[in-house]
């Protein structure tokens, strides 16, 4: 059997990037395992394709269960399966979070995580268009860039920000989260620079880095509680590899805790129910699952808004606090979009545009558990959208924030019928139903695997899992609660800080 130093699961948003790291010293072999193909599918390139990709041959294709407060709807809960994983499926929206969001992780037991701890590895993966700042690097290999051909009314859809009161923020990822701008994407000359471009493609010629795709990986092997390897199925046949340091997992919110469960980690109960022998009985694995919930709303255009293939869709944004309060981090995210997003039930024209507001802090948790003790069978979502009555009203409170927008005459010369919800939509029950049928996930499941040292904590602040040795989790499953916007850059700087921490030890 052959031995690797370090066995990495998952090549996507985290996992490129420890490979990365770790493959940086020639004397260490690091083996990363991809279930999904090379990313050669020709729309991962193209950002006005992002729309195009979920749901493909490049996705796991996963759903949730019926949502119960979202009238029993499953909903499409989209996972890169591919080279870069979710980073290749993505929006491309660059948002760190707020600084609140990692103080608070600090504060619930995981020193090292603050946002002054942080801050050095969002900037070290960072080659920022804008040059570098206290905020800002240039060094890295993930290019952050604004929109090249930005649209006329995404511009507008800021100027409206601004003359109803909203501050305007030049820079979401520096001093201030809250106001209104431009979105800058990981894009990079005009083709999405997935995790896969930036970290892995330029190192593949390593000698001590391999890279198997199309192998998934079906359980971790264990002697005691020491993870000593993993075993995986490509191309039809089982096979085991063996590791002499560490194996890092970094499937996804999904699918680390399935692996973990798998493997023998988990609810000790919930596992001898499958025939799953304990290793580790660990209850919070699958617990704790985070995720951010939008509505889209809709407008007609009464012109071509000259949406370009290099942008990604989400051109401009808004970040507030529904209460006004600039203490604590916003709780709602607005994304305007200069084309059509999904509305079942809604017919959409070809000039459309659409605001859609986004819950950064929803009040519900819900959990991943295993269907059956087989690594083909996708996993049991729940997600509990809307769990709380709040969330809808701050849902409701956002659609009535984007109708002011769009009614402001920066809009005059766009503004065509409100498609969705329509304008009979005015009282706070019509909101709320329309919302209970429309909203969907934003894709942004974290949490399952959390960081911490409290029972239902799965890894502990280095993120070795609690419990064994030989084994971490590196990815967006780790964070004990959900940042304050997307998530891809926070699970960037998740795989940064986690490769320092294994390169520690070493
Ligand atoms: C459609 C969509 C749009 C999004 N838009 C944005 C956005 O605009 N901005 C933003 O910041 N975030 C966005 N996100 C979220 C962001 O991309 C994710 O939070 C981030 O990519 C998660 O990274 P990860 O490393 O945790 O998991 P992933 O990137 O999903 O990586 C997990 C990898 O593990 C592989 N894997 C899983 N199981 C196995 C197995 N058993 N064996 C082998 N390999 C396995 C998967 O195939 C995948 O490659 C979006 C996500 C989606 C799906």
């Amino acid at each position: 059997m052959i031995n690797y130093d370090y066995i990495v699961i998952g090549a996507g948003s985290a996992g490129c990037v420890v490979a990365n790291r770790l493959s940086q010293d020639p004397g260490t072999t690091v083996l990363l395992l991809e279930a999904g193909n090379p990313d050669t599918k020709p729309e991962i390139q193209i950002p006005a394709e992002c729309v195009n990709l979920p749901g493909t041959e490049v996705d796991w294709g996963y759903f949730s269960e019926p949502e119960p407060y979202l009238n029993n709807r499953k909903i499409f809960c989209s996972r890169g399966k591919v080279l870069g994983g979710s980073s290749s499926i993505n929006f491309m929206t660059y948002i760190r979070g707020n600084p609140q969001d990692y103080d608070r992780w600090q504060s619930l037991g995981n020193p090292g995580w603050s946002y002054q701890h942080v801050l050095p590895y969002f900037k070290k993966s960072e080659h920022q268009q804008h040059g570098a700042s206290e905020f800002h690097g240039i060094d890295g290999e993930l290019s952050v860039t604004d929109t090249i051909t930005p649209t006329v009314i995404a511009q507008r859809f800021v100027d409206a920000c601004v003359a109803v009161g909203y501050d305007y923020n030049p820079d979401f990822n520096a001093k201030q989260q809250e106001g209104a701008g431009r979105y800058q994407s990981t894009i990079k000359d005009g083709k999405r620079h997935s995790t896969a471009a930036a970290f892995l493609v330029p190192i593949l010629d390593r000698p001590n880095l391999t890279v198997t795709t199309g192998a998934l990986v079906t359980r971790l092997l264990f002697e005691g509680t020491r993870a000593v390897g993993v075993e995986y199925l490509h191309e039809g046949t089982l096979h085991q590899v063996r590791v002499n340091q560490e194996v890092i997992l970094s499937a996804g919110a999904f699918d680390s805790p399935k692996l973990l469960m798998l493997s023998g980690i988990g609810d000790a109960a919930q596992l001898q129910a499958l025939g799953i022998s304990v290793v580790v009985d660990l209850p919070g694995v699958g617990q704790n699952l985070q995720d951010h919930i939008l509505v889209p709303m809709a407008y007609q255009a009464t012109q071509d808004l000259h949406f370009a293939s290099t942008s990604s869709i989400g051109e401009a944004g808004l970040f507030l606090h529904t209460e006004g309060n600039m203490n604590v981090a916003p709780d709602l995210q607005f994304f305007f979009c200069p084309i059509a997003l999904p509305l079942p039930g809604y017919t959409q024209p070809e000039w459309t545009f659409t605001g859609a507001v986004c819950l950064t802090h929803p009040e519900n948790v819900g959990q991943v558990s295993l269907r059956s003790s087989s690594a083909k069978d996708a996993p049991v979502i729940r997600m509990n959208y809307l769990q709380r009555e709040a969330d809808g009203q701050k849902l409701a409170t956002g659609i009535r924030i984007l109708r002011r927008l769009f009614h402001s005459s920066a809009f005059d010369e766009f503004r065509g019928e409100e498609i969705a919800p329509g304008e009979e939509a005015q009282t706070d029950e019509a909101l709320i139903a329309y919302i209970r049928n429309t909203a969907n996930t934003v894709w942004h499941p974290v949490g399952t695997c959390k960081m911490g040292t409290d029972p239902m904590a799965v890894v502990n602040p280095e993120l070795r899992v609690h419990g064994v040795e030989g084994l971490r989790v590196v990815d967006a499953s780790i964070m004990p609660t959900i940042t304050t916007g997307n998530t891809n850059a926070p699970t960037i700087m998740i795989g940064e800080k986690a490769a320092d921490l294994i390169k520690t030890v070493a």
